[in-house]
């Protein structure tokens, strides 16, 4: 039987470019705060005054309700210690609605607004992040959303009911060798009569081994009448063919059901194509421009968690003669912890009532508040365990055993690390959002720096550009920022004239950039990665300060101004990074590194075992092992 390894998909770098440039989203109908920011334009208009959020007296009880149960019914330590979420759990999510939060009115969900959706997954994942991981993976990438866009009316028909009312999905694109890089998928999706075959393997499908509905992502082969190329089908998680292989185990979120799924000859009918053959990743990336918003909501409960814990912790305990809490190197910590909870939270009710209006294209500022989410809350937390001493790396079990509050700062700290990595990892999130940054460039210069365009299409980008060049250019020299403006924001007036400033100076040093490396700017990673992390820290600061101004509490502008006043800090170690870094002698260390120049700093301890494959393979056939499908009762 054939072995498929990852030596046998080769794929090079330009196909894996080529297949992730394909899927990218190239129009824009709708103003972007984002995509102005890093041209040097700090659109306050777009986000100022702040939206009102949109929730109606439905969308209110059913928070009451919601809060009610979680508080009462969901025991977070239970889920941790038994690495499940009971039955009851799920049946109970699934009365109030928690499975239809994103589905519309007509098909039986609740058709919350986002605003309302982000803030019952921040509810609900302060008992457990599992289940924020459950709901979220269900509805921001499992079959709600991606049909909510793409679907037919049969099939929204179809299968919304049934997910509103309690039956779980999963997203399912990761292969043993496809990771950030879909371009190497290898399950594959056959033309047959009716419908097509279904064959291969997934890997760590989130909600997989209790899901009865699964978007799968598979190759369909170019063939006469079938334009091939990744599509998304709808699949019955119980379908003949489908087989839960393994429930994988983390670092953390231990209650979360993930799957190895097999299909073997799995049959999947026409009718269950979500959109076209060949559009599956454009589905997948459309999908995540709202769906993002999912994971930050579960930052911002993690954040927020810590700000309790921290300041109850602080407040009581006496070292030294004084409270930790007022110990100055205490205090900085759970200033960070505060200033970043109110930046992030900002920064994610912005986006979400921004895409609630529908007036804006949030796509960029999704991916920023993700970004910048994932990575901050992760500092939060770890501020959190340094303050909590000792105890912060105690279990919440052994804390309770001993007679104390079951805080358990390690599992929140192990739970949110996973955020820095799926739904795109930090590195390709940089990479994304600078795809988006730098596109003006692109469409009005890329033909000079394409190796591959012909002297008449080089010709005619050298006139477009210096046209564009000539108008943008001169843009950038002066701004509200030079001359007093924003007065209107008191004395968060300053932080904005200092971002706008920022923002131009953010776009000057993109375009020297462009100018410096052309067409292998993209292998500048550190650069562009710089490069979006300012862009999200000015994003963050105009989010606060339109939110504490429409606050008019003195509280909210007192953290605005200092989140601002910290966000500056960052903002000035990056700008500076920019060019005067090491990046150049990293890059050939890590040449040397690879090639096993030091290996000899590795000595002196017991190297790590040598069994095993660093990336499994797997044969294609029928599954040989027993199905492990928690069917839900
Ligand atoms: C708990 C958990 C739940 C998950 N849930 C789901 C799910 O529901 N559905 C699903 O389909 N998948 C899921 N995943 C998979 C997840 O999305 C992937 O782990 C993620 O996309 C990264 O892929 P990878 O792990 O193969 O890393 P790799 O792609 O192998 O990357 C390894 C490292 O290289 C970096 N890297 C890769 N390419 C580049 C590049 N071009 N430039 C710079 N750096 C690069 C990465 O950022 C990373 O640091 C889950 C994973 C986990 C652990």
């Amino acid at each position: 039987m054939e072995v498929v390894t990852a030596t046998q998909r080769e794929v090079t770098a330009e196909q894996a470019r080529n297949v992730a440039e394909a899927a990218r989203e190239t129009e824009w109908h709708k103003p972007s705060f984002g995509k102005q920011l890093f041209l040097g334009k700090l659109r306050m208009d777009l986000i100022d005054p702040w939206p009102e959020p949109s929730s109606d007296e439905d969308s209110r009880r059913f928070m009451e309700s919601l809060r009610d149960y979680v508080t009462n019914h969901v025991d977070g330590a239970q889920i941790e210690r038994d690495a499940k979420i009971p039955d009851e759990v799920f049946r109970g999510l699934a009365e109030l609605g928690c499975f239809g939060m994103k589905i519309d009115t007509k098909y039986g969900g609740l058709g919350l607004s986002n605003l309302d959706y982000c803030k019952a997954l921040t509810l609900a994942g302060s008992t457990n992040p599992s289940i924020g991981a459950l709901l979220s993976a269900h509805q921001s990438i499992g079959v709600p959303q991606p049909l909510k866009l793409f679907g037919t009316d049969e099939q929204k028909q179809k299968y919304l009911p049934r997910l509103a009312a309690g039956e779980v999905s999963a997203f399912l694109l990761t292969e043993p060798d496809v990771g950030s890089d879909p371009a190497r998928m290898s399950v594959t999706a056959t033309p047959v009569e009716g419908g097509y075959r279904l064959n291969g393997v997934k890997l760590w499908a989130t909600n997989g081994s209790v899901a009865t509905l699964l978007v799968v992502m598979a190759l369909v082969p170019r063939s006469e009448g079938h334009r091939g190329g990744i599509t998304a089908f709808v699949v019955e998680g119980t379908a003949n063919g489908v087989t839960i292989e393994r429930r994988n185990a983390f670092l953390g979120l231990r209650g979360l059901e993930n799957s190895v799924t097999r299909f073997h000859d799995v049959f999947v009918a026409t009718d269950q194509v979500i959109g076209k053959e060949g559009q599956g990743l454009k589905i997948a990336l459309t999908t995540l421009n709202t769906g993002r918003l999912s994971l930050p909501a579960m930052c911002v409960s993690a954040a927020k968690w810590c700000l309790n814990v921290g300041r109850g912790w602080s407040n009581h305990r006496v070292q030294w003669g004084r409270k930790v809490g007022e110990h100055e190197a205490v205090s900085t910590k759970l200033a960070f912890i505060a200033a970043t909870t109110y930046g992030m939270e900002s920064m994610l009710d912005l986006s979400c009532m921004l895409a609630d209006d529908d007036r804006n294209d949030i796509r960029i500022e999704a991916a920023l508040v993700k970004l910048f989410g994932s990575e901050k809350a992760w500092l939060v937390a770890d501020e959190l365990v340094q303050v909590r001493g000792g105890r912060g790396y105690e279990t919440a079990d052994s804390l309770a055993a001993r007679g104390e509050k079951p805080l358990g700062a390690e599992q929140l700290l192990r739970d949110l690390r996973i955020n820095r990595i799926f739904e795109g990892s930090t590195e390709i999130m940089h990479l994304l959002i600078a795809r988006e940054a730098v596109d003006q460039h692109l469409s009005v210069a890329g033909d000079i720096i394409d190796p591959k365009a012909p002297p008449a299409r080089k010709a005619k980008a050298m006139l477009r550009a210096a046209g564009f060049y000539a108008r943008w250019l001169p843009t950038l020299l002066v701004g509200p920022g030079t001359f007093g403006g924003y007065r209107k924001f008191g004395r968060l007036a300053q932080h904005l004239r200092y971002a706008e400033r920022a923002a131009r100076r953010l776009a000057r040093h993109t375009f020297r950039g462009m100018a410096t490396w052309q067409g292998k700017m993209e292998y500048r990673q550190a650069f562009l990665g710089r490069v979006v992390d300012i862009g999200a820290e000015l994003f963050a600061v105009a989010a606060v300060c339109s939110r504490a101004k429409a606050s008019g509490k003195a509280e909210e502008m007192e953290l605005a101004d200092l989140f601002c006043r910290q966000s500056r800090q960052r903002v000035i170690v990056l700008e500076h990074a920019l060019w005067h870094n090491t990046d150049a002698e990293d890059v050939a260390l890590a040449k040397d590194v690879l090639s096993g120049r030091h290996e000899f700093l590795e000595q002196g301890i017991v190297a790590p075992p040598e069994e095993g494959e660093w990336v499994a393979t797997w044969k294609p056939g029928p599954s040989t092992e027993p199905n492990l499908m928690r069917k839900l009762s």
